[in-house]
């Protein structure tokens, strides 16, 4: 077995933030993420993974990092899997104190494009399976590493396609302060747009005005949203309802023409049990009633396909585990993640990770210096406990 001393957590996660890796639905902005699986890639194979990198189907720059190591070569089911996603979103760098593309370290901090979300999560992993790869390890340790988290998550949907090795526990490193989150809420972004007819101003029947559908689709939009929150609510969100936020609009050219063509974008956010399939079908045949009464057709389309909604059973052992851990209590989040698309390969799943998602996405992201060797004990703790 090939002896290694690994560049510290620190130093890697500056290796992994000189690599950008941003994803977007915007062509102009996305960029590959192989390169940070590189990077990933040459650090496991030095602590004795074998490593697979994997493209997604007719997308050769964007990939997937499956590494596993397996006690004495054999071939078993179990073990634990440590997972997150290698891209970040883009930046505006204007408005960053430091390069968001160099680790700079200032008031026990570094900060870094992904240090909190969420390429500071795997120097941590790798440093702490190091440290007990050595040790004869019974079950299967794999590090897997997603590409398009934050664009869809194309990744994580492609490997559940494909199908992973059932593990026991999964943890999605998300930064969660190192509390174990056990469920979220899904996500739906959707558009509806509305097909009017334009003509001169001055005579409202020379054309159908798409503005004024647009009228009657959001107040409808608000008596849907008063009916969810009346049906449906879960104790343990902070938002304790399901939301439908108005996030987008655009109609309309001049004031002296009809508006011919009007498309709002909305992004509804369900609890855990919800039906998704239901729900937007409902809110469809709301809306074609009233494109039908105005004569002017309504559309409703998928913007992204939808995240779904994550929920564990509250008295999960890792949860367990991880609060004594860490000292944490359990608890609920609003922010989606990759944790669904686990759930049929692992007995139990859970998000936990070092650093605050309220610095996720923002100039200037960071993560405490503090975190590294907290969340790095835990992790061994972690792989003992489940992979021996
Ligand atoms: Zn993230």
């Amino acid at each position: 077995m090939k002896q290694v001393v690994l560049p510290s957590a620190t130093s890697m996660l500056g290796t992994l933030i000189g690599e950008p890796s941003v994803s977007s639905r915007s062509s102009a902005l996305d960029q590959s993420n192989i390169g940070v699986l590189n990077h990933l890639a040459n650090w496991l194979h030095d602590i004795n993974f074998d490593v697979e990198i994997s493209s997604l189907p007719e997308e050769p720059a964007k990939a997937n990092l499956i590494a596993t190591y397996l006690p004495q070569g054999q071939h078993i089911d179990g073990g634990l899997i440590l997972a997150g996603h290698s891209d970040t979103v883009p930046c505006d760098e204007k408005l960053w104190h430091s390069d968001p593309y160099s680790l700079s370290e200032r008031d026990s901090r570094v900060h870094g494009l992904g240090a909190c979300d969420m390429k500071g999560f795997f120097p941590i992993a790798i440093s702490a399976a190091s440290q007990v790869v050595n040790k004869k390890l019974k079950k299967p340790l794999t590090i897997i590493a997603t590409s398009d988290e934050e664009s869809g998550m194309a990744g994580a949907r492609f490997l559940a396609d494909r199908g992973i090795r059932k593990a026991d526990v999964t943890l999605v490193g998300e930064p969660t302060e190192l509390k174990p989150i056990i469920s979220h809420k899904g996500a739906i972004t959707l558009s509806i747009t509305i097909q009017g007819s334009s003509g001169h101003s001055s005579n409202p029947d020379l054309g159908r005005n798409a503005i004024d559908s647009m009228h009657a689709v959001i107040q409808e939009l608000m008596e849907f949203r008063k009916a969810l929150a009346n049906n449906y609510q879960t104790p343990g969100f902070d938002v304790s309802i399901p939301t439908l936020n108005l996030g987008c609009l655009r109609a309309g050219d001049s004031p002296n023409r009809i508006c011919e063509h009007s498309e709002l974008q909305i992004d509804l956010r369900l609890l855990p049990g919800m039906n998704a399939d239901a729900i937007v079908s409902d809110l469809k045949q709301r809306l074609y009633v009233i494109g039908d009464k105005l004569g002017t057709p309504i559309d409703v389309l998928f913007l992204s396909p939808a995240i779904p909604a994550f929920e564990s059973p509250e008295n999960s052992h890792v949860a367990k585990l991880l609060e004594t851990l860490s000292g944490k209590a359990s608890g609920k989040v609003a922010f989606g993640t990759e944790a669904p698309f686990y759930q049929d390969f692992s007995k139990e799943t859970v998000v936990f990770g070092p650093g605050s998602i309220s610095q996720a996405h923002q100039p200037d992201e960071y993560m405490e210096l503090s975190y590294f060797s907290k969340t790095e004990s835990i992790l061994i703790q972690l792989i003992q406990h489940f992979c021996n």
